[in-house]
């Protein structure tokens, strides 16, 4: 046969061919022409076996293997974290230093499948912690007490050492919990029943915070859309509540992100009320709830407990009152104080540029007070205000503490979180201006385009999005989030961003680079959504950032490289071949390391060389089928795969997961 029509036969090219020959023991010439028919098969048969052998190890590379000796060497370790009653997974790493796919992998050798954002209770916690070599302790509620002690020393110091002048400010209260467990019903209902301004018809303007009155008292509520907002604002430092409601649905009870937001309140020592919402509705178990809060430590106060709980209906508007002044009773316990006579200082909670306004920012003062004329400075960012406006899209001329004003005459469009000064210092502001010079040649303006994400493109596959939102901070809240989808194996890149309506352009570019558009709270134009439809590009419009991330997360998955995970459970030695068929083997061995369990994977070595995969079908010791055999114990194996095994090669046992 010509050795064109076999490398035909083989579907290779013919150089590559007769270059591969040699190796695999056919040494015919590098300028052959002609093959002995009688090689054909065996060289076909070659062939295929290296093929195949080629598309293992390239397939073994995308495997993570965790070995027996890795393991043990972290159990060696002996160290101390200390957790509260739950801990997220990715979390629960950082605090074991530890890789979170290591995590991963101890938490499924205990049988759970988490991702990184459960949270893990501290029984298991333990145990997969003591598995690592850590000692897990608790936090307990009297530390937690101790800290918010500690604050509260620290604030009540702060008060005496400044106490000229100091004034009771309203409270900053944050809304948080699980999706769809009511938090913008209840917001919407304070809204609507104790606006402070009746006639001007009612809150029309979100500028991410409003304020209502309660007996006469003011309360400042945070509009952020949940708690990533709140998270974001955070980790840049600002701490702006005061107090937290968290919602729980009475006909859902604890979900994931009510034990997060719970965490993340016990961490940051905010105080929280747990709002337990929807009782009107005919399957609502609020005892189930208080159950399930005893269960997590937080006994609710008419069990004995210390944790606040209150019944309430966003939909029926029922215990609002009530709810807010327990708001007010705990920030009296608080003792919320700034002076309203000093220079402004406060947070900066959205942002944005208006086509015809310029930037435009909301700032919640916290102490001082804001006022039109007032040279102002945010970070780098300076200007003059020239205007203020309420959530009544009034103009007002002064802003106390806690009030949340949308303030014009920035120069450039802040960031959130960032901290507003009022200066009057005219040396400060002028290294203020500079830097801000300085600032404006080397760094991109917030709405430019932006590149986040992996740019390690050949590895990792990624999924790109044009991402439109209504202000700075849902976008950065967003990208934060979007960020935290991400994986080796897979990972968001926005390719870009922008504040404002979705327009023709951004089909066009979603077009192009075959991206993902999503708009949050953002509306698209008719010559968009035209556009949108002839060029197969879907809107992805969103108005809460989970179900934006709870659409994100699957599309992620898709593009993902598939993975398989794979940890050592033990090795053997194999010492005799009793029956060898087309596809399967019956061996004799010794375990020489760790345990050999029943369907597990095996692969096999030889002189430490990888040479195939199979997996274990049954496990025979003293003729009894077992499930299990251990290090030192003899056994028979039944094996599913290629009959390659040969005596003294080793048998590496794993359980495989593929994701
Ligand atoms: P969020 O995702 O936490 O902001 O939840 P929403 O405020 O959007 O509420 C989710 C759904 O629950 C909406 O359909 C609301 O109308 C409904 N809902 C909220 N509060 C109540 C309540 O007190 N009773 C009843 N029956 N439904 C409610």
């Amino acid at each position: 046969m010509n050795v064109t029509e076999l490398a035909r036969k083989l579907k290779v090219p013919t150089k590559e061919l007769l270059e591969k020959l040699p190796e695999l023991g056919f040494d015919i010439g590098k300028k052959a022409i002609k093959i002995d028919s009688r090689l054909i098969d065996k060289i076909t048969k070659s062939w295929v076996d290296h093929k195949r052998k080629e598309r293992m190890i390239a397939d073994e590379e995308k495997v993570t293997e965790v070995r027996l000796d890795d393991q043990q060497e972290e159990k060696k370790l002996e160290k101390t974290v200390a957790i509260p009653y739950s801990i997220i997974v990715r979390e629960f790493a950082e605090k074991l230093n530890l890789p979170v796919n290591k995590l991963m992998v101890e938490l499924m050798k205990n049988g759970i499948m988490g991702n990184l954002n459960q949270a893990i209770d501290f029984d298991t916690a333990t145990i997969i912690g003591e598995d690592l070599g850590y000692k897990v302790t608790k936090i307990t509620d009297k530390e937690i007490e101790e800290k918010t002690s500690a604050r509260q020393e620290q604030k009540l110091k702060d008060i005496i050492d400044n106490q000229k002048n100091k004034a009771t400010r309203p409270p900053v209260v944050v809304v948080m919990g699980h999706v769809d467990h009511g938090k913008t019903k209840l917001l919407d209902a304070f809204r609507e029943t104790n606006v402070i301004d009746t006639e001007s018809g009612g809150i029309t303007q979100h500028i991410g915070a409003y304020q209502a009155k309660i007996k006469d008292r003011l309360i400042t509520f945070l509009d952020t859309p949940g708690h990533e907002a709140f998270k974001t604002m955070r980790s840049r430092g600002s701490k702006i509540a005061d107090v937290a409601i968290i919602v729980v649905a009475a006909d859902d009870g604890l979900q994931p992100q009510t034990i997060e937001v719970i965490t993340l309140c016990q961490k940051e020592n905010l105080p929280f009320i747990i709002a337990i919402n929807k009782i009107d509705k005919d399957n609502a178990d609020p005892e189930r709830v208080k159950k399930e809060l005893s269960d997590i430590n937080l006994v609710p106060e008419d069990w004995g407990g210390k944790t606040v709980c209150m019944l309430i209906s966003a939909k029926q508007k029922k215990n609002l009152a009530e709810l807010l002044e327990m708001v007010l009773l705990i920030a009296d316990m608080e003792e919320l104080k700034s002076n309203p006579d000093a220079l402004a200082a406060g947070t900066i909670i959205e942002a944005h540029k208006d086509r015809n306004e310029g930037p435009v920012a909301t700032v919640l003062v916290q102490t001082g007070t804001l006022r039109v004329g007032d040279t102002i400075a945010v970070g780098t960012v300076t200007g003059k205000i020239k205007a203020m406006r309420d959530e009544f899209n009034k103009e007002v001329t002064a802003a106390p503490p806690a009030k949340p004003v949308k303030i014009l005459g920035l120069k450039e469009t802040p960031a959130v979180g960032d901290v507003l000064e009022a200066i009057d210092d005219p040396k400060l502001l002028k290294q203020r201006m500079k830097d801000s010079k300085r600032n404006r040649t080397t760094a991109n303006s917030h709405d430019s385009f932006a590149d986040q994400g992996s740019d390690d493109e050949n590895a990792i596959p990624t999924l790109p999005i044009i991402l439109k939102a209504d202000v700075v901070g849902s976008q950065e809240a967003i990208i934060e989030s979007l960020m935290k989808l991400n994986t080796a194996k897979a990972q968001v890149k926005i390719i870009k961003r922008g504040l404002g309506n979705i327009t023709e352009n951004d089909i066009l570019e979603a077009q192009a680079a075959k991206a993902m558009l999503i708009g949050f709270h953002v509306k698209t134009a008719k010559s968009a959504e035209t556009l949108a439809m002839e060029s197969d590009v879907t809107i992805h419009s969103y108005e809460i950032i989970y179900k934006l991330l709870e659409d994100v997360a699957p599309a992620l998955n898709k593009i993902k490289a598939q993975e398989t995970l794979r940890v050592q459970l033990g090795e053997l030695k194999v010492l005799a071949i009793f029956k060898s068929d087309k596809h399967s083997m019956i061996i004799g061995g010794e375990i020489i390391k760790g345990k050999v369990q029943a369907d597990k994977a095996i692969k096999i070595t030889r002189d430490g060389e990888f040479v195939d995969l199979g997996t274990i079908k049954e496990l025979q010791c003293n003729k009894e089928i077992v499930t299990e055999a251990v290090e030192g114990q003899q056994c028979g194996i039944t094996y599913q795969g290629r009959p390659v095994i040969q005596v003294d090669d080793i048998l590496e046992v794993y359980q495989e997961t593929t994701e």
